[in-house]
Formats: C-alpha cells, sequence, structure tokens
C-alpha cells in the first residue's frame, strides 16, 4: 500500500454518470454505482461500509479508495421566529450558509449556490464579499441533506429556494445538476414545483432554465421596474434591458401552471414611490409575473431600512388594480441575521474579533425583535 498523495476522490455530489464514472476504474460495474446513488441520496448513508445491498470486499474497496464527504454543519442559530441558520464546513474548504424557515404548513429551506457573488447589488450583504467561488453539486445537495436531517423533516416534504449567497444562474451548469440529483426518484425525489430560482435576471441563464430536463420555478429579484433606478442598486441592469427581462421571463413562464414571480425588496424612499408601483403594475402584466414584495431586513452595515407598511400597502393595491397576484413575504431570522441576502454576514464576522458576537452553539439568541 502506497500512502495516497493524491485525495481520494468524493463521490458526494457526483450524479449518475459522474458516479460511473468514478466507480468503473475501480473495476466496479455501471449498475453499482445505481446503488451507490441511492445509498447515498434516497437512504443517506454515506458510509460504505454499511452499503449492505454490496459485497462486503466492495463496501471495504469503496470504503479506502474513494471518500463520500457532505458538508457538515459546524455551527447554527436559532431565531425567535424558529428560522435556523446553519453555517456549513465544505469537504474541500470553506463555509456557507443555508437557513430553514418553518412555517406552519411547510419548511423551506433557503440555500447558497456560491461563495459570495459577483453581482454587487448595493443592498445585498453577499455583494460585500465579492465572487469567491462556485459551490459543487455536492456542495448545493449537501445543504438540503444536511438541512433534511438536522430538523428531522421527512423527504420530499418541503421547498427548496436558491435565494441564500450567490447567483444560481451565473453557476448554472452545478446548479441544474443538484437539481436533478434533487428531483432523482432514487434520490431526493423532490419535486420540480419545490425549487425555486431566485435570479437578478441573466437572460441566457433564464432561458437556459427554461429549456433544462427539469425546469423549477423561477423568481427574479426586480426590485425596481425603472431602468434607472434598477441600474442605481443592481448593476446586472446596465447590461439588461427591462423589455428584454419581461419578454425573457414571460417565455419561461408560457405554457406553464406555475407563474413565474418577480421580487422586490423594498427599501425606503429609494424604490418605492407610487410611480414606481405603477410602473411594477405594467411590467408584471407585461411579463406574466406574479409579485413578491419582499420587507427588507436592515443592518447596520447598509445604508437602507425598509418601506413603510402603508407603502407596501399602496403597493399591493395597485398590484390588484392591475390584476396582478402580490404577496408580502415578511422577514424571518432578524435577529439571526437569516434573511436571504444577509447570509454573508457570519462568514465576515466569525473566526474571532468583536463582531463575533453570535452564538456558535443552538441557544436561542437574545434580542427583542418583534418577528412577524
Ligand atoms: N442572486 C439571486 C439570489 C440571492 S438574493 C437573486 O438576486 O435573486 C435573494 C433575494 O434576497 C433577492 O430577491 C434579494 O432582493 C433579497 N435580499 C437581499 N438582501 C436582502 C435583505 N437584507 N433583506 C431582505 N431581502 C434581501
Amino acid at each position: 500500500m502506497t500512502t495516497a498523495a493524491v485525495p481520494l476522490p468524493n463521490l458526494y455530489g457526483l450524479d449518475r454518470e459522474g458516479l460511473i464514472a468514478a466507480l468503473t476504474p475501480l473495476g466496479l460495474e455501471a449498475y453499482r454505482a445505481k446503488q451507490v446513488f441511492a445509498q447515498i441520496y434516497r437512504r443517506g448513508v454515506h458510509d460504505p461500509q454499511a452499503w449492505t445491498d454490496m459485497p462486503a470486499a466492495m463496501r471495504q474497496l469503496l470504503s479506502t479508495q474513494s471518500a463520500v464527504e457532505p458538508p457538515r454543519i459546524s455551527s447554527f442559530v436559532v431565531a425567535l421566529d424558529g428560522t435556523i441558520k446553519y453555517v456549513l464546513e465544505l469537504p474541500s474548504g470553506g463555509q456557507v450558509e443555508a437557513v430553514a424557515i418553518p412555517a406552519e404548513d411547510r419548511m423551506t429551506f433557503c440555500i447558497s449556490s456560491q461563495v459570495g457573488c459577483a453581482y454587487g447589488c448595493t443592498f445585498c450583504m453577499t455583494a460585500k464579499l465579492g465572487f469567491i467561488r462556485h459551490l459543487s453539486p455536492g456542495e448545493i445537495v449537501g445543504q438540503v441533506d444536511a438541512l433534511l436531517a438536522a430538523t428531522n423533516t421527512p423527504r420530499g416534504q418541503h421547498n427548496v429556494v436558491f435565494m441564500g449567497m450567490g447567483e444560481p444562474l451565473h453557476n448554472i451548469e452545478n446548479v441544474l445538476q443538484a437539481i436533478a440529483i434533487l428531483t432523482d426518484d432514487d434520490a431526493f425525489a423532490l419535486g420540480p414545483r419545490r425549487i425555486t430560482v431566485s435570479t437578478v435576471g441573466l437572460i441566457a441563464g433564464i432561458d437556459r432554465l427554461r429549456a433544462a430536463a427539469v425546469v423549477p420555478r423561477l423568481a427574479v429579484s426586480l426590485v425596481a421596474a425603472d431602468q434607472e433606478v434598477r441600474a442605481s442598486l443592481m448593476p446586472i441592469a446596465r447590461s439588461v434591458t427591462l423589455d428584454d427581462l419581461a419578454a425573457a421571463v414571460r417565455r419561461f413562464g408560457d405554457g406553464k401552471r406555475d407563474v413565474p414571480t418577480f421580487e422586490v425588496v423594498l427599501l425606503d424612499g429609494v424604490n418605492d414611490s407610487p410611480r414606481l408601483a405603477h410602473q411594477l403594475g405594467d411590467l408584471a402584466v407585461r411579463a406574466r409575473a406574479k409579485v413578491n414584495l419582499i420587507e427588507f431586513n436592515p443592518t447596520p452595515l447598509l445604508p437602507y431600512l425598509p418601506a413603510s407598511e402603508e407603502r407596501m400597502n399602496f403597493f399591493l393595491k395597485i398590484l390588484k388594480q392591475r390584476g396582478v397576484v402580490g404577496t408580502v413575504r415578511r422577514s424571518r431570522g432578524k435577529d439571526a441575521f437569516a434573511a436571504c441576502g444577509q447570509l454573508a454576514f457570519l462568514q465576515k464576522t466569525e473566526g474571532g474579533g468583536a463582531e463575533s458576537s453570535l452564538p456558535l452553539r443552538p441557544e436561542r439568541s437574545g434580542g427583542t425583535n418583534a418577528l412577524s
């Protein structure tokens, strides 16, 4: 035996073809890859020695010649409203964050697709990190796996939203591979309609998603239905026009049961004017989209405050007048810095330093925020 200088191939995150490619050199036939696939993702058994549908010698071989390493939870914070933010340690180094959001009738996992983000939206904490790297399919799927186990949620009985760190359509190949594993009946068996990909609005990516083998729901972070206002908050709007974006969203929704969503995080005095409410109504009609108004989750590190309740209601009224379905998403997990787009906070402050004040072990975090 030589001491392995090269790390063992990590089987976690490989799809069927990837497993065949990794297992063939070890002398395993293709049907064994199917067994390994089901063991890892359907049964959630990560120790090859426990794969009892295989001969003992094969189990031994797999446990010495390969590794099955999902991301592991290293810490978590429970917010007053029951939202739990997890920090996961990635086997290849680094950390990523994911949030479990329980509601009366469902559980939602908000997951990350990248470490950092390249798009520089001015109201988003992740943007402050800049782009660090893409997550692999295993690092994406592994967040769901870890949160399922940690929250004791039955497989298939939860939603997954790509609204954590990163721009999923910038990492579309790995995101599609992760979606393929999440929806595979031999793996997580999640219905495609339980998965939502949220994007800054990359047109080519939206079209690619539309043509994918498994098509999830689409949400576009519109923020403002005015080119200039949008560009002042989202640099991507300098190269993507609202006309093109509306057309792409309309194409995506065409012939589908699920209507795409425009997400609009309302910022006090910035994008909450009556004019913008009317423009939003127009654009949503053109794009055949519904609208989700998001309550901004403020942080001292960003110069924005949430729009007033009156403004929120005004937007809802205008949308209703135009026949557009409008809903409000209340910010969840405020005291745990768990809002989508706020996941970068711990990244920056963890590991010592005066700012590192959040508990690393499960305990109710302090604070007096009334969470709705
Ligand atoms: N890059 C993707 C996914 C990550 S952001 C996208 O842009 O859609 C997911 C959502 O969180 C976006 O709609 C964004 O507007 C919102 N968001 C960002 N920061 C927020 C904050 N502090 N409070 C509330 N929502 C926020």
